[in-house]
């Protein structure tokens, strides 16, 4: 069958990319990490000069763009893996991705992705769960305290972390936020095969 999906969400650093991937893998299923394309997009309009604070522009910028993510991330036929993680794009993201008309074409992409997987999809993000699949065979809200996350993360510190994680939850359009019907996992003192298991038999409840 054709478009099943497991929605994983949580705060930066919950582990939601390496969970999902292994999910992924273990079922035969296809992954797709959603913040890869806030940063895409967050990527381009930096490097293309875009005034971040004019939403015209942005949204231009998400329509026009094509952004292929498998294991690398491309946009327009550049390889930009290395260049969505840096320090710049992790405190511009937030604010790129509170931008609607942004949400609206990434949104419109993510179904798509998922509509075509031959199996299933592992799908990542913050509004995974509530906006963009609430209907998903799966539904759940990753999370770890603060400290573990800024581990995790290893690049990135903990103040940006927080800071993100605060735009994130607060912004109007999609928040991150615990929806109805979804488990919450808090991964903290747990070792990534233990929350794929307890994912992965969510599927079979
Ligand atoms: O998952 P990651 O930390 O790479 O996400 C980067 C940023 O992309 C988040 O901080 C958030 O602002 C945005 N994002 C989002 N909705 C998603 C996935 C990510 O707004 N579904």
């Amino acid at each position: 069958m054709n478009g099943r999906v497991i929605a994983i969400d949580g705060p930066a650093g919950a582990g939601k990319s390496s969970v999902a991937r292994a999910v992924a893998e273990r079922l035969g299923w296809s992954f797709l990490d959603t913040g890869a394309m806030y940063r895409a997009v967050t990527f381009f309009a930096l490097d293309h000069g875009i005034d971040l604070s004019d939403d015209e522009s942005l949204e231009k910028v998400a329509v026009g763009l094509s952004i292929s993510i498998t294991e690398r991330v491309v946009i327009n036929g550049r390889d930009v893996t290395a260049e969505i993680r840096t320090p710049e794009v992790n405190s511009k993201v937030s604010s790129v991705a509170a931008c609607s008309a942004i949400r609206r074409a990434l949104v419109e992409q993510q179904r798509i992705f998922a509509s075509e997987q031959a199996h299933g999809t592992v799908v990542e993000g913050r509004d995974i769960t509530t906006v963009v699949f609430p209907d998903a065979e799966v539904k759940v809200f990753l999370t770890a305290s603060l400290e573990e996350r800024a581990k995790r993360r290893g690049d990135e510190s903990a103040a940006s972390v927080a800071a993100r994680d605060e735009a994130d939850a607060s912004r109007v359009d999609s928040p991150l936020s615990v929806g109805e019907g979804v488990t919450i996992l808090d991964t903290t003192n747990m070792p990534l095969d233990q929350v794929v298991d307890e994912v992965v038999a969510c599927l079979r409840k």
